[in-house]
């Protein structure tokens, strides 16, 4: 295992770094609570090469390895976690192509992301299917065409509003079938241009091809408000052969690698937010003074200074060891993936609320990014698989 940098992913770091410092950092409480999407950032981190991390060389993209994608990830994240998610969240929709598709599917697909800031969504949780996806009820029908028609709903999906293309897991001819399907649904393009902020309205996307995609408004949520969350409704939609990806049988093996891809991504989204609610914090409790001494100075401050960071630590050594696990397809990577996800986004929720508390009041209000940093922390422990089902995974293979 080796967690050396090497000169490329220092030089990846460095160009994020940049970016944070300078873009997101001073602004963020106020962009925050404007709740404008930051499509600004996104075409940022478009050009700069920090988004769409998993599209192959063959054409054009970065093809990034996990390390460093995480790396990456973390970086934007120590920004903000509402713009990582919704960066993160096209790797998400995309990998499951870059795995699995067969050439002219990437070209397809992927090509349009590497020419253009694009959006995509992954569309897996239903209403009635959230940890345990396989009651989801989505399904495409065969036609006497050789086509297929898609109807169902799926809800909590990033960047839905603003997604240019849809990668979706249903069902195969029936609700209750044992067979998955993954199917990618391109739409028309959108850029900042067509639409800058949808607000609280919803879209209708009406295909050339057949059908109907509906987008609810946003939810209002209480953390990551800088990403898009909305449900989306297929009606009748008309899916030829090749958008399927794969065998329309296997659609459960590919959720299975892209939430292995997933998990030690959303762990980096952890320790970004982690390592600056230790930062932000160290840096108030050095500057504040109660009882003629800091508040870092205090002994009973100063220990739980300590244990943050602690957790923050050992939250990075998890993922790591995570990413290496990955990297060289080692068979267990599942557990590391589900042990670094759940120790990163612990360590989120512990550094933002124990971070919080040693601002006192004054962490208790909008002004400061600690009150932010707290309520973004707990979507981390539950989207990509709740905490709970990390722990089935871990459980089942160790015993
Ligand atoms: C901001 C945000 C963005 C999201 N983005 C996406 C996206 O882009 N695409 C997508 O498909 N989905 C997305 N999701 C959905 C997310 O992945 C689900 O919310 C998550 O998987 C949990 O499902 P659920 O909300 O239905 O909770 P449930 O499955 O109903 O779980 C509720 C609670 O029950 C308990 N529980 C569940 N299972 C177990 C178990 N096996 N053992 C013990 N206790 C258990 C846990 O305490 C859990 O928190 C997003 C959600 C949010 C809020």
């Amino acid at each position: 295992m080796d967690l050396s940098y090497s000169e490329n992913q220092r030089m990846y770091l460095e160009t994020v770094r940049k970016l944070v410092k300078n873009e997101i950092t001073p602004h963020i409480l106020e962009m925050e609570k404007a709740h404008r999407f930051p499509w600004t950032i996104i075409h940022k981190a478009w050009e700069m090469g920090v988004i769409n991390l998993c599209i192959p060389e063959s054409i054009k993209g970065f093809d990034v390895d996990v390390f460093s994608s995480a790396l990456i990830i973390k970086e934007i994240s120590y920004g903000d976690t509402g713009i990582s998610t919704s960066a993160m969240c096209n790797d998400l929709a995309n990998v499951v192509i870059s795995q699995h598709g067969t050439d002219q599917q990437k070209e397809r697909f992927l090509r349009p992301f590497v020419e253009k800031p694009l959006l995509a969504s992954f569309c897996l949780t239903e209403p009635g299917a959230g940890s345990d996806n396989s009651m989801m009820i989505s399904f495409i029908a065969k036609r006497d065409d050789g086509t297929y028609v898609l109807n169902g709903s799926k809800c909590f999906i990033t960047n839905a509003s603003y997604a240019s293309q849809f990668t979706i897991l249903c069902k195969v001819g029936k609700p209750t079938s044992n067979f998955m399907a993954c199917v990618v649904i391109p739409v028309s393009h959108v850029t900042s241009a067509d639409l800058p902020d949808v607000g609280n309205a919803t879209r209708e996307i009406n295909l050339p091809t057949g059908g109907k995609i509906i987008i609810g408004k946003p939810e209002d949520k209480l953390g990551q408000r800088l990403s898009n969350t909305a449900s989306v409704t297929f009606e009748d939609v008309i899916i030829e052969p090749d958008q399927i990806i794969g065998d329309r049988r296997f659609g459960f093996k590919y959720i299975v690698d892209v939430l292995d891809f997933a998990r030690p991504m959303v762990a980096a989204i952890g320790l970004g937010l982690a390592k600056r609610a230790l930062d932000v914090t160290l840096a108030y409790t050095r500057e504040r003074k109660q009882f003629g001494q800091r508040i870092c100075d205090l002994p009973v401050a100063r220990d739980m200074l300590t244990t943050m960071w602690k957790k923050v630590e050992l939250a990075e050594l998890s993922l790591m060891k995570a990413c290496c696990k990955i990297q060289e397809k080692a068979k267990d990577a599942g557990i590391y993936a589900s042990l670094a996800k759940n120790t990163c986004s612990e360590a989120a929720i512990f550094c933002s609320t124990e971070g919080l508390h040693l601002h006192g009041g004054y962490g208790f209000t909008t002004e400061y990014e600690i009150s932010k940093l707290a309520r973004d922390a707990h979507i981390i422990d539950i989207y990509e698989g709740v905490r709970e089902v990390q722990n089935m995974i871990i459980g089942r293979e160790i015993v």
